[in-house]
């Protein structure tokens, strides 16, 4: 064969996907029709033919060709067969198909081999503080998809024949997007061993049901089917177990091997199932339970590692900390450490720092005179009969008490009352001219209350 002997088509190929739907096409036939392929590093390819079709070649043993476009046939090397539809050595490969109603089965050339290719890449998804994640178990399916190949021929003009793939879903449908980015390869390799039963799927009529799909041919231009090709793809479900000290959570997974493998799909984030955070990052808090990286805090009491959602913070002093070490204002509502409260020198309740002026708190200051009729002093009286004595009460409430001062002839008196139980918290009494309170001493406050319900 000679340079000369190629046709010349020197707008081929129109497009690179064109150029790879043919060549895609040309080295599965190739393959299916028992050729063994080598590529070199100026894409060029050596196919040796087998025995029985020796003879179709003249006696060859090897063919040359490339898929390349070169820009006239004098620099194309010699005895190199240009691939192109309408080429002579494309031509040569159709007239071998025809008939024989071949069906390769193949894989994409990047489709997971093992397991162990497989889960390596899963793993390295995901980052485990001081643990780490193993495959709980995993299943790898093959999943066929039915590719059909035409070459379009244009009724009218100049221009050339083109190669183009349609896939078909198991179910007969045209793939979606995602389906389509598992199939993209360049390259088909043959299954390796026994091609996967279909599973009483019918070949013929998969064919016929694309075929229906695919109205290809039109008033413009026509289609002819020259090869079906059933593509299977792995199809990975699982299981991964994280482990972290003697705790361990489960994520399960599922998709595409190959997409999984090279990106293109992410695996599942794992989520904690208390805080619902998701993430690739994943640790333990200090009591060993197994969350995300996010959802870590640190108890500024205990320095021990606890979910964020257990923390509160101090609205006075801003420090995060597990909240039984907060308390809230019984007046301001903010919530506080204990620590951080401040005692009203006047009720003797713990409030917010923030509503104390000059040591008494902000209720103590805001007292509203009452009349004994009013619920809340009816209530007060019906439990101290004997504070019926006093006169001009005087009554503020907060959310936890009752702080009530009344007064009589030569005296004043200061009590607080808790508001569900109606305990007694703090008694106290003044003179007439001072404002100093002085705490009530047991035996007073037996005398002022009667039977006291005191804590
Ligand atoms: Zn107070």
């Amino acid at each position: 064969m000679t340079s000369t002997d190629i046709t010349k088509t020197s707008d081929w190929p129109s497009n690179e996907s064109s150029r790879r739907s043919t060549e895609r096409f040309v080295l599965t036939a190739l393959e299916g029709l028992g050729f063994r392929l080598q590529t070199d590093d100026h894409h060029i390819f050596k196919a040796h033919a087998p025995e029985e079709t020796r003879e179709t070649l003249n006696g060859a043993t090897m063919i040359r060709f490339t898929f390349d476009n070169f820009s006239a046939p004098d620099v194309t090397p010699a005895g190199i067969e240009i691939m192109r539809p309408g080429s002579r050595m494309f031509n040569w490969l159709l007239s071998q198909l025809k008939g024989k109603n071949l069906v390769a089965h193949c894989t994409p050339e990047d489709n997971p081999a093992s397991l162990s290719e497989f889960s390596e890449r899963l793993f390295k998804c995901y980052q485990i503080d001081g643990g780490k994640v193993h495959l709980l178990g995993c299943t790898l399916e093959n999943k066929p998809f039915l590719e059909l190949t035409y070459l379009i021929h244009p009724k009218h003009g100049n221009a050339n024949a083109d190669v183009i793939h349609v896939t078909i879903t198991p179910d007969g449908k045209r793939i979606d997007n995602d389906q389509a980015k598992i199939l993209h390869s360049r390259r088909l390799a043959p299954f390796p061993g026994k091609s996967p039963n279909l599973r009483g799927t019918d070949v013929a009529n998969w064919r016929q049901l694309g075929a229906s799909l695919t109205e290809l041919s039109n008033d413009t231009q026509t289609a002819e089917l020259i090869a079906t090709t059933i593509i299977w793809c792995t199809y990975a479900a699982g299981k991964l177990s994280f482990s972290i000290g003697s705790a361990a959570a489960e994520l399960p997974f599922e998709g595409w091997a190959r997409m999984l493998v090279d990106g293109t799909s992410q695996p599942p984030m794992f989520t904690c199932p208390e805080t619902e955070k998701s993430s690739y990052h994943v640790a333990a808090i200090d009591d060993g339970r197994i969350t995300v990286a996010d959802a870590i805090g640190t108890c500024s009491k205990t320095n021990r590692r606890v979910l964020t959602m257990d923390l509160r913070t101090c609205a006075i002093t801003k420090v995060q900390a597990m909240k039984t070490y907060f308390l809230t204002c019984p007046i301001s509502e903010q919530v506080i450490l204990k620590s951080a409260m401040a005692n009203c020198q006047t009720c003797h309740e713990m409030v917010s720092p923030e509503i104390l002026t000059d040591g008494t708190c902000h209720a103590c200051r805001n007292l509203r005179s009452v009349s004994r009729d009013d619920p809340r002093m009816a209530r007060i009286l019906g439990e101290y009969p004997r504070l019926d004595r006093w006169g001009g009460w005087k009554l503020v409430e907060t959310t936890n008490v009752y702080i009530c001062v009344a007064k009589s002839f030569w005296k004043r008196l200061l009590i607080v009352v808790h508001r569900e139980t109606m305990e007694v918290r703090f008694v106290a009494t003044g003179g007439k001219l001072f404002s100093k309170w002085t705490e009530a001493s047991q035996l007073e406050k037996s005398e002022l209350l009667g039977s006291l319900r005191s804590g």
